[in-house]
């Protein structure tokens, strides 16, 4: 029997384990912390709240082609959708608000901006499963459907701010540049409208929903597949050279590029190498998970049944913040998002004390303290939340660094979103799984189609890592002679 290391247990590095051991192979997944998850783990941050560590809304999970052929509600995994998806609110009361439905959306934006949310965004929505099929693999590559990619690319290759010049209302350009900001790039550069046309494209499709529970279900419903499957989870494994590594015929890296190349250190060809360690890291993120009494008391009505609600004001302000942040600056006015879970789970909440996520975002490696520029971020759209606050639990840079290695400088989508790396991430080749050294392959959100708890880089990695072995097996019958990732 073939066997496998998976090294991380984020959501790409479950994946990856699952997709290997569903074709037979023996895997053992080593993971850090003594927790596994990576980017989908739960827990009490405030005492008898149930917050989400880090990713809150999974728009791509739910559409992930890989993680839907898993049937993972047989282990647990519920989506619970909010009654709307995501809220943009302006100073002037009123706001953008994204829900399931195309038409519902559109409706809300007005005649003239709503019959162009529904051109621009209709199609997508309707085509989105066989879209997912061509960008969620990696780009460089022939696509399964060309026509729908080449119209997507046509579109997603613009910078948000084209895209959203084409709405008239401050509340249209705000929504959709809310979304674009995910990508954490700024929104005049070249393809920011890809990353935000998709996760809307993805939300028309199948909502913003959050997993039942707490993000941590994803975990379980990986791990309980897994486990079913054969295979185990080793924690508190921290590898940090190949010493650590045991004996098995394919290594996964569920890592950022750097770490893998001091991992492999001499074996790593010059030229992977060179790209690993040029690889760039993005802005960061300051976190906090706030207890809040009775909820946030938004002006807007939307916003109050929202599960994800945009601080940033109008396409504007929101430009400016994502350009400082880019450019190393604090602004004093982040862009900042706002979960409330809790709408669609109820159970994460203790009587009227509610669990409340947010982020800012901030330059990379930010030391700073951001947690009173989100509570201001915050208050601007809802007076009254500061007394409303019992208790939070802070995120800097540096702590969601030393919680994950991956989100490096506090990048928690492993790897700016530039052109060139949202194209040829890690680096450029024809398997950019591969990592040069036969039978080990880099699966983290760092290889295509990057960042979200979708787990297709995993899966794409252990596509390669089959056939790798595949090729293997096949030498070996005509050589006779054993090979193994450990050379
Ligand atoms: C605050 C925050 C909010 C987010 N919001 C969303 C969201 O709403 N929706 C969404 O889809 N995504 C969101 N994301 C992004 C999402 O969580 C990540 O893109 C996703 O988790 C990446 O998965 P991964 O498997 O590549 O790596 P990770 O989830 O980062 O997992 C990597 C794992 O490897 C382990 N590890 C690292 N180094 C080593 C080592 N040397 N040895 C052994 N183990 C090691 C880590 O401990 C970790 O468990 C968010 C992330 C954060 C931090």
């Amino acid at each position: 029997m073939s066997t496998a290391i998976v090294v991380g247990s984020g959501p790409n590095g479950l994946a990856a384990a699952v997709a290997l051991a569903r074709e037979g192979v023996q895997v053992t997944v080593l993971e850090a912390a003594d927790a596994i998850g990576g980017g989908t783990r739960s827990g009490e941050l405030t005492p008898g709240l149930l917050h989400d560590h880090c990713s809150a809304t999974h728009p791509m999970a739910v559409g992930s082609p890989f993680l839907r052929t898993l049937g993972l509600d047989r282990y647990g995994l519920r989506w619970c959708l909010p009654e709307i998806d995501c809220v943009h609110p302006l100073d002037s009361g009123e706001a953008g608000v994204l829900y399931r439905s195309v038409r519902e959306t559109a409706r809300g934006l007005g005649v003239s901006d709503g019959r162009l949310w529904q051109r621009v965004f209709g199609h997508l929505a309707d085509g989105y499963d066989a879209l997912a099929e061509d960008v969620m693999r990696p780009l460089l590559r022939l696509p399964r459907h060309p026509l729908r990619l080449g119209a997507f690319g046509v579109q997603a290759l613009l910078p948000a701010g084209a895209v959203a010049a084409l709405w008239r209302s401050a509340r249209a350009r705000a929504l959709f540049a809310g979304v674009a900001a995910h990508a954490f790039r700024p929104l005049h550069r070249p393809a920011t409208a890809g990353v935000g046309s998709l996760i809307i494209a993805a939300g028309h499709r199948y909502g913003w929903p959050v997993a039942a529970g707490g993000s941590r279900a994803i975990t379980d419903a990986l791990a309980a597949l897994l486990a079913d499957l054969g295979g185990g989870i080793e924690t508190g494994v921290r590898v940090r050279s190949m010493a650590d590594l045991p004996p098995a015929d394919v290594v996964l890296f569920d890592l950022a590029p750097r770490a893998v190349a001091d991992i492999l250190g001499d074996r790593l060809p010059g030229r992977t190498a060179r790209a690993y360690r040029r690889f760039r890291h993005g802005p960061g993120a300051f976190k906090v998970d706030f207890a809040v009494e009775g909820g946030v008391p938004w002006t807007n009505g939307s916003a109050r049944r929202a599960g994800t609600v945009h601080l940033g004001g109008t396409y504007a302000e929101i430009a400016r913040a994502e350009r400082l942040i880019h450019a190393g600056r604090m602004p004093e006015r982040p862009f900042v998002l706002v979960g409330q879970q809790y709408l669609a789970d109820p159970q994460r909440s203790n009587g009227d004390i509610h669990p409340v996520w947010t982020y800012a975002h901030v330059p990379h490696g930010y030391d700073g303290d951001a947690t009173e520029a989100i509570v201001r971020q915050i208050e601007r759209f809802a007076p009254g939340f500061r007394e409303r606050v019992l208790d939070m639990a802070v995120r800097s840079p540096a702590a969601l660094e030393e919680y994950n290695a991956n989100y490096v400088g506090g990048d928690i989508v492993t790897g700016a979103n530039s052109v060139a790396q949202l194209v040829t991430r890690p680096r450029l080749a024809r398997d950019p799984y591969s990592t040069g050294v036969p039978g080990m392959f880099i699966c983290s959100a760092a290889s295509p189609p990057g960042a979200g708890a979708h787990g297709m880089c995993g899966a794409n990695a252990a596509e390669q890592a089959l056939r790798h072995l595949a090729r293997a097996r096949a030498e070996t019958g005509r050589t006779r002679k054993p090979s193994s990732a450990q050379g």
